[in-house]
């Protein structure tokens, strides 16, 4: 069985940038909607049974037909947001440090840089999706739960769901906003940790 991972922070810390309603429902309603379909394909996957979410999306044709897409989008959604919580924190914001923050400099001239294409692709991927820092400092974008362990890629190192569900509480129609107020708790720590 499948379970929400604990968030390392209350639900309102991340206040002013996500409202305490907006991370309860995403994470308890959204996330967790993700989490229990996913258990209810599985039950009718059983030679599947004790293989992780990752596993499961960067294997979908070993997944029978029948259960490919449901696999894809409720494993993905369970895999996507489990990441995009360490990737923020209430003490997160600001630029990255140390060999994250030169190898950055080195690839797109500066942090700046890097934000405005970071946050031009954001912006621009059209309907619902992720995009995505990697480990080589490529920005991939992603449809619906997509991620790049679908193209057998590694894991991200840092990422923004983009999906109107994860704003529509506070920011409405306006995801430039939504975008900018996740800047100020990106987690740069595990970014660094995992880079
Ligand atoms: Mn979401």
């Amino acid at each position: 069985m499948f379970t929400l991972p604990k968030l390392d922070y209350g639900y309102d810390l991340l206040v002013p940038y996500f409202s305490k309603e907006m991370l309860e429902v995403h994470y308890g309603k959204h996330h967790q909607a993700y989490v229990d379909k996913l258990n209810g394909v599985m039950e009718s996957l059983p030679e599947l049974q004790g293989k992780s979410v990752e596993y499961l999306i960067s294997n979908l044709g070993e997944i029978p037909d029948k259960y490919r897409t449901a696999i894809r989008n409720f494993g993905g959604g369970h895999y996507n947001h489990s990441l995009f919580w360490k990737f923020i924190s209430p003490n997160g914001g600001g630029v990255p440090s140390g060999k994250l923050a030169h190898a950055i400099d080195k690839k797109y001239g500066s942090f700046q840089l890097f934000k405005d294409e970071f946050t031009k692709q954001s912006l621009s991927l059209f309907g619902s999706g992720w995009v995505w820092l990697q480990p080589d400092l490529s920005i991939i974008a992603s449809n619906n739960q997509d991620s790049p362990l679908n193209d057998g890629l590694a894991s991200p190192i840092m990422g923004i769901d983009v999906w109107e569900h994860a704003y529509y509480l506070d920011y409405k129609y306006n995801r430039a906003l939504y975008i900018e107020a996740w800047w100020q708790i990106v987690n740069w720590d595990e970014a660094e940790k995992v880079f």
